[in-house]
């Protein structure tokens, strides 16, 4: 095969970030990586680093719109200083029911996954913008999407449905998971060697714990939306229902119309809950860490929620995997943060997991179990922009 330089973008709701890789005769080589962060705000920063991490561009423009935003990094790509790719892969969380399959994006294709915008509603609004200026822009090569979703498509009925009226689930209301990229990133990594009972913990500033059984997934934190599961950063987790009718009444009180109502209940479930919401300072674990170590009882309590929450959730995952060969961090906390990992497995013994504390300190690629323990944990860092190559240069070949 010839060389193939990719592109890969993967936007959030206030950033785009994007990598260009050389693909060939199984030879994945990053080129560049860049981003441009802080859309919405008059002081952002747009920067591209080469292999060596050289920062070839390092700017702080005001990026008022994803439109300023995205502008500077096509105008980057076409200025000729960096290889022009062959193809585009664009991550997205959710393509919704009907795109479940990560193919070449057409106009039509877009429109169909913008309709399913209620179950990503922080990202899909600008993958979907980014993914028509990519069309207009690079009208010559072909562009795939690359789902979250994809991952999670093994999971058994019994995991997916949701306990609702039929109605509702017939209209897609299931449970897709996210942060699907990530994981079969870690599977990858794991190869030849993959346990076949395997719980991954992706703690960032959103987080979500798999369930993982002969490299396939049984099941996922996450549901309907990235909300759900275990708690994190702005975001609830799983909650009662009760609170979120109760939350919505409050609100409706000074919000008569429906729809303005229902967009404040998402903007307190997915924007200013979870460890922001109970500690009130800070979704950032470094913040909280830094604060417990002043005595704040808040950020001990919202911090003590997250762990707490995520080793409930193991917990339930060794008795779906019935038993369990290795415990998987990673993500921003799981991969920096010991202390997250110490906590979370501080009351797992009974499963036979046991970290040596001197292992577990450590920022990166490393095993953190003690010799005894029945579990091997480990911490390794995701690799999504690897696998969304991948699935580009097997499409490609179709
Ligand atoms: P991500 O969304 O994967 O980029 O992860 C972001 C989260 O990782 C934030 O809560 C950060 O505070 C956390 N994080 C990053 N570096 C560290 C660190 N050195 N110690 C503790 N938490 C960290």
């Amino acid at each position: 095969m010839s060389s193939l330089p990719i592109l890969v973008l993967n936007s959030g709701s206030s950033s785009i970030k994007f990598s260009v890789y050389e693909a060939a005769d199984g030879q994945r080589l990053k080129l560049h990586e860049g981003a441009v962060d802080g859309i919405g705000t008059d002081l952002g920063t747009f920067w591209i680093k080469d292999a060596a991490g050289k920062k070839l561009v390092d700017q702080t423009p005001a990026l008022p719109t994803r439109a300023v935003a995205f502008a500077l990094v096509a105008d980057a790509l076409h200025s000729g200083d960096f290889p022009a790719p062959v193809a585009i892969g664009h991550r997205m969380v959710s393509g919704g029911p009907t795109v479940q399959d990560n193919q070449r994006i057409t106009p039509e294709l877009i429109d169909e996954m913008e309709k399913y915008t209620a179950f990503a509603p922080l990202h899909t609004p600008i993958a979907v913008y980014i993914m028509r200026e990519a069309l207009r822009l690079f009208p010559s090569i072909p562009n795939f999407v690359i789902l979250d979703t994809y991952f999670h498509r093994t999971m058994p009925e019994v995991a997916r449905h949701m306990p609702i009226p039929s109605e509702y689930a017939e209209m897609g209301v299931r449970r897709y998971g996210a942060h699907g990229i990530s994981y079969e990133s870690i599977v990858y990594q794991l190869q030849p060697d993959v346990p076949q009972k395997l719980i991954v913990a992706h703690l960032g500033n959103g987080a979500s714990i798999s369930a993982i059984r002969n490299s396939e997934c049984l099941d996922t934190s996450m549901g309907l939306t990235p909300t759900g599961g275990i708690i994190s950063g702005t975001r609830t987790g799983d909650i009662d229902p009760g609170v979120l009718l109760f939350i919505l009444r409050k609100i409706a009180e000074t919000t008569p119309n429906s729809t303005e109502a229902a967009d404040k209940l998402e903007t307190v479930a997915s924007k200013k809950a979870g460890l922001l919401g109970v500690s009130e300072l800070s979704n950032d674990m470094r913040d909280l860490r830094d604060a417990i170590k002043t005595g704040n009882a808040k950020a001990r309590l919202a911090v003590d929620k997250f762990t707490w929450t995520i080793a409930k959730w193991i917990g339930s995952f060794v008795a779906e995997l019935n038993g369990l060969d290795m415990l998987v961090f990673t993500g921003g906390i799981g991969e920096n943060d010991m202390d997250s990992r110490a906590e979370i497995c501080a009351g797992l013994g009974a499963l036979g997991i046991v970290l040596d504390a001197t292992r577990n300190n450590v920022r990166g690629k490393a095993v953190i179990s003690a010799e005894n323990s029945q579990v091997k944990v480990r911490v390794i860092p995701p690799a999504e922009d690897l696998i969304i190559v991948n699935h580009v240069v097997r499409l490609l070949s179709k």
